[in-house]
């Protein structure tokens, strides 16, 4: 048996695991991150798959490490090599995989989370056998990731960040600068600021309730930011043929009074109803399955 470490670095946490080249994940282990880690986050990495290893070893189990992969937030160049940017995490031009590899003498892939997440669904979770998927997690933030024709699309850096799409010109505030980004209209936090600013408590979670209570306010926000997620992703679905949506983050959790309305939207949008939407099935452990499937890959 070989083991290869796969290291999701989020916001706030790191999820890790050490899994078998059949996929079993043997061990996992999740650490808060570092605040705004910056350049260190190459030594985090490092101690974080040295943790593992040695928890391994204490555990009886000796297979040898034979990959590393790492995935992290933010812009992601996969071709060179290069941690971009990540604006909260403080680093930028980051040449990830090489200084990782000084630290390893066994092969490491770096890759970007969102597009990790969406290559470990595909393998082991809901987009199996759909070769033509657009992922999108609505936490926090919005990105995206595509599979088309079975492979993951990675271009330059900026591939992926449709959270940045401006969907209201006169919209909310967005983190970029800008006003009305479809982040700062249609994504978990947004939402929940939207409801605040009705005078509502909660979050977004009690904002999707409120719409299944038939609040007037609560779908009128709702069918707004349904509208804005159509609005960017209707021309990608057009443009790679994706007969795939799947939603992640902590939107997804509201299940079918997100997915329903989202997906007869789409269809609308489209003109045909060859398309699916449905919730990710690995929730916040695809980033970290990914990146093991990453560093299985470098092995070839
Ligand atoms: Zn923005």
């Amino acid at each position: 048996m070989m083991l290869v470490a796969g290291v999701d670095v989020g916001g706030t946490r790191i999820k890790s695991m050490l899994s078998d080249l059949d996929g079993s994940v043997v061990l996992s282990h999740t650490a808060s991150t570092p605040p705004r880690p910056g350049d260190s986050i190459v030594e985090v990495i490092a101690e974080t798959v040295a943790t593992l290893v040695q928890r391994a070893r204490a555990d009886g189990i000796t297979a040898p490490l034979a990959a590393v992969g790492a995935v992290v937030p933010g812009l992601v160049d996969e071709v060179n090599g290069m941690a971009a940017w990540s604006a909260n995490l403080g680093w930028r031009d980051l040449p990830l995989r090489d200084r990782l590899q000084e630290r390893f003498d066994v092969p490491v892939a770096i890759g970007h989370d969102v597009r990790a997440g969406l290559l470990a669904e595909f393998r082991l979770g809901a987009a199996q056998g759909s070769p033509d998927a657009l992922f999108v997690p609505l936490g926090t933030g919005i990105a995206s990731a595509l599979l088309a024709g079975g492979q993951v699309v990675a271009g330059s850096e900026w591939t992926g960040e449709i959270g940045h799409v401006v969907v209201e010109p006169d919209g909310p505030p967005c983190g970029c600068g800008r006003l009305g980004c479809l982040e700062a209209v249609a994504s978990a936090a947004a939402l929940g600021r939207a409801w605040n600013a009705l005078g509502r408590d909660g979050d977004a979670e009690t904002l999707s309730r409120a719409v299944e209570d038939g609040d007037h306010e609560a779908i009128r926000l709702w069918e707004g930011a349904i509208d804005a997620l159509v609005r960017v992703m209707a021309p990608v679905c057009a443009a790679a043929g994706t007969r795939l949506v799947l939603v992640g983050g902590g939107l997804a959790l509201a299940g079918a009074t997100l997915l329903d309305p989202l997906r007869d939207r789409l269809v609308r949008a489209l003109g045909h109803d060859r398309i699916t939407v449905t919730q990710a099935a690995l929730g916040d452990r695809a980033g970290a399955l990914g990146a093991t499937l990453l560093a299985m890959e470098a092995i070839a």
